[in-house]
């Protein structure tokens, strides 16, 4: 929906409609001006006329029924995935796009194959949202809600740092979705500028870092921005952002069978990020192509070297590989 043409249709109307309304959206997720209460039918029919709340999307979901991969067409016809996946514990994480496309061209991403095409509007993040909070409301009752937010989806959220941002507030504030700042997280291929500004932001937002090599000989070739953003002055800051933020940074690894999970890789790996806050998540890679995904053991024998050396290491939970989940593996295909 778009917020700016929202809020002049409604500048000559009392202020307590523009709050109405917004409950209307951004709480209750209507999907329809039709089922906003207190409007009338004449501003009923101008916000159905110019704002849309019309979000054109097709959901797949896993069998096990926990991952749901919707793919979104953009009113210029271009097409974005977001993805939730409802844990077993009653949490829900939605993993959102920031671009149409990326131009990161890390060799391991399906989005990385498309290209840049464009970055997203704010509107049309929080569209990704509101897109499944609706999904989620009617399928399973209201009490069934989005519990965080991951920009995780295609793209670099940090080279469309503007828009991701007002994203973010729109998804913080109490007046709009009112999610907790520490309920959302950014994930980054390593832009330095982005994490040195989210640095100074005000949100206490968590922060992603894809590492998934543990030199810049390795990380070059699976990850193109490391040679613009090395290793070490990507850690530098880092070690700036915690101590300015005093907060935990996560590293992102992901492992690839032959390529990046051999126990000197882990070893390298354990020398630096032996560091108080920074904590590695080990990613099953989810095969789009390329490469193959390490074996459970080498990912276990991988966290145990990693733990040993005294690293705070978890592994993530792969899901929904039945319906494509990876990022930009379904955008890309129905191209
Ligand atoms: N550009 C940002 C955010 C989008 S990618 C970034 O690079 O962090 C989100 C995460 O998914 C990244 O850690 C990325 O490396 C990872 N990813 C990409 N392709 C994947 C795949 N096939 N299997 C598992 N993770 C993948």
């Amino acid at each position: 929906m778009d917020l700016k043409r929202l809020k002049k249709i409604l500048k000559d109307e009392p202020g307590f409609r523009f709050k109405q309304i917004r409950r209307a959206v951004f709480r209750n997720f209507i999907s329809d001006w039709d089922d906003a209460t207190n409007i009338s039918k004449e501003l009923k029919e101008e916000l159905k006329e110019k704002c849309s709340l019309e979000i054109d999307g097709e959901i797949f979901a896993s069998k096990d029924g926990r991952t749901y991969k919707a793919l979104i067409n953009l009113s210029d016809g271009e097409k974005i995935e977001a993805v939730l996946i409802r844990n077993k514990d009653g949490r829900s994480s939605l993993c959102v796009s920031s671009q149409v496309g990326c131009a990161g061209a890390c060799a391991f991403c399906a989005t990385g194959k498309m290209g840049f095409r464009r970055n997203l509007k704010s509107d049309e993040m929080i569209d990704q949202f509101l897109f499944f909070a609706r999904y989620l409301k009617n399928s399973f009752g209201k009490e069934e809600k989005i519990t965080n937010v991951i920009f995780m989806g295609m793209g670099e959220p940090f080279l469309n740092y503007g828009e991701v941002m007002k994203a973010v507030h729109i998804l913080n504030d109490e007046n709009f979705i009112g999610l907790g700042a520490r309920n959302i997280s950014i994930s980054t291929a390593g832009i330095i500028p982005g994490i040195e500004k989210l640095a100074e932001e005000k949100e206490q937002v968590n922060l992603a870092i894809s590492l998934h090599a543990p030199d810049d000989e390795l990380r070059s070739e699976l990850m193109p921005v490391n040679r613009r953003y090395g290793i070490e002055k990507l850690l530098k800051a880092a070690d700036k952002y915690i101590a300015r933020k005093n907060r935990k940074v996560m590293f992102e690894y992901l492992l690839i069978d032959g390529v990046n999970d051999s126990q000197d890789d882990a070893i390298e790996l354990s020398k630096i990020m032996k560091k108080p806050l920074y904590m590695v998540n080990l990613i099953p890679y989810n095969p789009t192509g390329n490469f193959r995904p390490s074996s459970r053991e080498k990912v276990m024998k991988f966290r145990k070297i990693l733990e040993r050396a005294g690293v705070d290491a978890t592994i993530r939970k792969s899901y929904g590989a039945d319906i494509h989940a990876a990022c930009g593996q379904l955008a890309g295909k129905n191209k």
